[in-house]
């Protein structure tokens, strides 16, 4: 379940609210018992995503079945979950070649300025 505030999937428990079924995350929560959010959310109904665009998707009629159980019926919060765990997993491989990138320079005896500059070519900063 993703947060009507906030978007996230972190902790999510979903409560009533005059009738209505709110779900939030736990720092969401945290904010309605400390006063900082008040409900009827501003963005009731709709929390901000991002960008909508229109997509066509050609499958194997056994992976539209696979969506469609997975998916409970909204597709689009099962496949913006897909998406973003492989972006995460994209940033953690990127970190973990940069720590090992940083640890060969150490073993090489390269001082910290030169590191420094190691990872802002990785980065492709400007050095
Ligand atoms: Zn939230």
């Amino acid at each position: 379940m993703e947060c009507m505030n906030c978007g996230s999937t972190n902790d999510t428990t979903d409560l009533l609210s005059n009738n209505e079924k709110v779900i939030l995350c736990v720092d969401c929560r945290f904010d309605l018992a400390t006063g900082k959010l008040k409900l009827p959310l501003k963005t009731m109904g709709r929390p901000f995503l991002g960008i909508t665009k229109k997509v066509s998707l050609t499958m194997t009629k056994q992976l539209w079945e696979h969506l469609e159980v997975k998916s409970y019926n909204n597709r689009s919060v099962y496949l913006r979950s897909l998406v973003n765990r492989d972006f995460q997993e994209m940033i953690r491989d990127n970190e973990a070649c940069l720590g090992y990138a940083i640890l060969g320079a150490k073993r090489l005896g390269y001082s910290s300025e030169q590191i420094e500059l190691l990872v802002k070519a990785i980065n492709g900063e400007r050095i």
